[in-house]
């Protein structure tokens, strides 16, 4: 089980989440995955850059709102008699934080390294409380740092799993704790590299660490607890009548998260797809509901079934200025650079005739990715022989996705028309790369229309009632 921020956010979502496990624990051996208490990670990453700021007013008053929060569950969530104790532990994961602060408040410098290391204490934190809970309650259970356990590459800040070496840790060390009737409270999102320098798998990823650990268990099932009834239609934060998908296979949600539905990291599906093992999404505010069921395959036809977006994103255009310059070529040079800059493409257009060409990436992976162009086609660029690089942050990405939307004749022609019907601009288009999405660019003051206007004409979401009309009834004389 995996638990996220909003589901650990405070001493009284803490315990419905002690709860859900211990119940579970009744049946069958569980592990948990936790998250940091909501909106920590934020304030961690915010800590950082006021040291590296120099700002060490800032660093101070975030320093003793994170003492103060978890401190404060501490009392609401314990016994007295381990207050005192696990305060002190509580005291002792701010200060190796702080410690960390410090360091980059003297270098006026936010080592990614050392990012990893500091941002991992909001899970220890929660971890800790968690577990300390369980055991108040009678469930046996310990804390552990994903950093003994899941083994990571050294891409500070986005890191992959070695599967291998990871399922060797966590069967070593998870094992014996579920064997003697422990339930392993784990940190979602950290890790470190087979020499022990600490990493992170990317912004939401415990979802990821939780899968990353149900595949080296052979867990039979996964469940991720979150603030919402599943997997929707949409994020509901955007479209108020999005509904709960029933079911959705590997493919389709794996595709929903990398098109921006924060309800999954991008990458949780991938070690669990090959092993098959069956995913749950569910909402720890109404656990009796039923949630989504991630499965290998749903009944074929269905067609469109969700739409996403992503918002923080910049399309870069490049467009050679003579015809002696292989449009391809450049293409080829280009993707090579940038993917060696480990910068992730979210979609290309390009057009044959002009040999021009376009693609997306996330707004943080801009810089780089100029960077990398502008390096790799300085001579190009420096002799005219290119336009200058074009760069549009005025954009955003909507995405459909569902599989077997190929095969619904009209799907893209009723997409662009409930988009152009709410007078939103579509600036690229990508579709049949995968089977199962079409990409969107549209301007970005546009796209929450956009996606509003998808989701309805494509019929998703949930009907609105038929209306009942009532006629007056003649009266009957008495
Ligand atoms: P957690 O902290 O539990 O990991 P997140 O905030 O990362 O939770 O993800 C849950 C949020 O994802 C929801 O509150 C919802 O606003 C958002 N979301 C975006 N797209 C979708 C979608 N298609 N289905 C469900 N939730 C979505
Ligand atoms: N706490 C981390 C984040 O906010 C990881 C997670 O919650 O999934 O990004
Ligand atoms: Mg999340």
């Amino acid at each position: 089980m995996k638990f996220g921020g909003t589901s650990v956010g405070s001493a009284e979502r803490m315990r419905v989440a002690a709860r859900l496990a211990a119940d579970e624990r009744k049946k069958r051996p569980v592990a948990v995955v936790v998250s940091a208490m909501s909106k920590i990670t934020d304030l961690l990453l915010d800590t950082m850059r006021h040291a590296e700021a120099g700002d060490l007013a800032g660093l101070e008053t975030n320093l003793a709102t994170l003492r103060v929060r978890h401190e404060d569950a501490c009392r609401a969530l314990l016994p007295e008699t381990r207050h005192a104790t696990v305060i002190a532990n509580i005291q002792h994961l701010v200060e190796e934080f702080e410690r960390i602060v410090r360091g980059m408040a003297m270098l006026g410098e936010r080592p990614p390294r050392s990012v990893d290391e500091a941002v991992a204490i909001g899970e220890r934190l929660s971890a800790v409380l968690l577990a300390e809970h369980l055991n108040a309650e009678g469930t046996p259970a310990a804390a552990v740092n994903a950093r003994e356990v899941v083994v990571t590459d050294a891409v500070f800040g986005n890191a992959s799993p070695l599967m291998e070496p990871t399922r060797e840790k966590a069967r070593a060390s998870l094992l014996p704790l579920l064997g003697q009737g422990s339930m392993p409270i784990v940190t979602g999102f950290n890790g470190a590299t087979a020499d022990g320098r600490p990493t992170t798998l990317g912004r939401g990823g415990s979802d990821f660490s939780a899968s990353i650990l149900a595949a080296a268990l052979d867990a039979a099932e996964l469940w991720i607890w979150t603030d919402v009834d599943g997997i929707m239609s949409a994020d509901p934060r955007l479209v108020p009548d999005a509904e709960v998908l029933q079911e959705i296979t590997y493919a389709e949600a794996a595709e929903l998260a990398y098109a921006g539905a924060k309800v999954l990291h991008p990458r949780t599906l991938a070690p669990l797809a090959e092993r098959k093992i069956p995913v749950w999404s569910k909402n720890s505010f109404a656990p009796e509901k039923p949630g989504t069921k991630i499965v290998p395959a749903v009944a074929p036809g269905i067609g469109m079934r969700a739409v996403a977006s992503m918002k923080n994103v910049a399309l870069v255009a490049l467009e050679p200025a003579s015809p002696e310059l292989n449009g391809v070529q450049v293409m080829a040079r280009a993707l090579d650079a940038v993917a060696r800059a480990n910068v992730e493409v979210l979609l290309v257009s390009s057009s044959s005739y002009r040999q021009n060409f376009c693609f997306l990436v996330r707004q943080e992976e801009l810089e780089r990715t100029v960077a990398a162009l502008e390096s790799v086609l300085a001579l190009e660029l420096a002799h005219h022989y290119l336009h200058p690089i074009q760069v549009d942050q005025n954009v955003g990405l909507l995405t459909a996705v569902g599989e077997g939307m190929q095969g619904k004749a009209g799907l893209a022609g009723r997409i662009f028309t409930a988009i152009s019907r709410v007078q939103v601009n579509v600036i690229a288009i990508a579709q049949g790369s995968s089977e199962l999405t079409i990409a969107v660019v549209v301007r970005r003051d546009g796209l929450e229309n956009a996606v509003r206007a998808v989701h309805a004409e494509c019929g998703l979401g949930l009907r609105p009632p038929v209306p009942v009309f009532t006629f007056p009834m003649p009266r009957r004389k008495e």
